[in-house]
């Protein structure tokens, strides 16, 4: 019997009584668990299977399968259902994480930013917007994406005051150096927002929430993170444009 600590990402019914649930773990990356009698599980037990679930979860490999044996919550995120906003963009949180984190990976990191992006969303402590370009970028950094952000690509300027952000390139450029460039998708920034950029990649988690920027600063950095996103997934994920339909 194998032992670990998980997030549900997604449940799919199977037939009458059973279902699938998708969790994201701290030591196994993305794993797929076969439940069995779902529907007849009612209560504590019931409630550790549910979509954003964070539960300790016992389960046995049969035949190339994993089959819950037994579950107990952890924390149940109950409060994002109180916000169609905030389940929506926790929807596109664990479809974006089960389109890029695979099975058998090492995700400690990333259970860790997920689970306190939800913290933060459940509450209410942070924006959305800012929750959504936190998520997207460390995320994109932990799984080897991270942006370059150390200043001007080409001639290494610390901190001009306008900057281009190619998003091909992962890397900031200053408008002298942006000039001749070829065409491609960039966008055009100010300071703030590289500082922003810089402080979601290299923060420690104990103050990776703890920072602030004006609406115009997240204005360009929501553009900048969803465009770094999306270039690195390859697509548009359903549940970002159903987000992008209520705000
Ligand atoms: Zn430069």
């Amino acid at each position: 019997m194998i032992i670990t600590e998980g997030l549900v990402l997604k449940e799919r019914s199977v037939g009458e009584q059973d279902k699938f649930i998708d969790i994201l773990t701290k030591e196994s990356g993305v794993i797929e668990l076969s439940v069995k009698g779902a529907r007849k599980i009612n209560g504590k037990s019931g409630s550790s299977t549910q979509l954003f679930a964070y539960s300790r979860f016992c389960y046995d490999q049969r035949n190339g399968r994993l089959y819950l044996n037994s579950a107990e919550p952890i924390h149940i995120f109950y409060g994002l259902r109180s916000s169609l906003t905030g389940i929506s963009l926790a929807s596109y949180f664990a479809e974006t994480v089960r389109s890029c984190v695979q099975t058998g990976s090492d995700t400690e990191s990333v259970l860790r930013l997920v689970l306190n992006c939800l913290h933060y969303l459940e509450k209410g402590l942070r924006s959305e917007a800012l929750l959504k370009s936190i998520f997207e970028l460390r995320l994109l950094s932990e799984i080897g994406f991270m942006p370059d952000v150390v200043g001007c690509r080409s001639c290494g300027r610390f901190e001009p005051e306008r900057l281009f952000f190619c998003i091909r390139d992962g890397g900031f450029f200053c408008e002298d150096c942006f000039v001749d460039r070829e065409e491609g998708d960039y966008f055009k920034v100010g300071l703030p927002v590289l500082s922003a950029v810089r402080h979601i990649v290299l923060a420690d988690f104990d103050r990776l929430f703890n920072f602030r920027i004006s609406e115009s600063v997240q204005q360009q950095l929501s553009a900048l993170s969803e465009a770094y996103l999306v270039y690195h997934l390859e697509r548009r994920l359903p549940t970002l444009d159903f987000y992008k339909t209520l705000i």
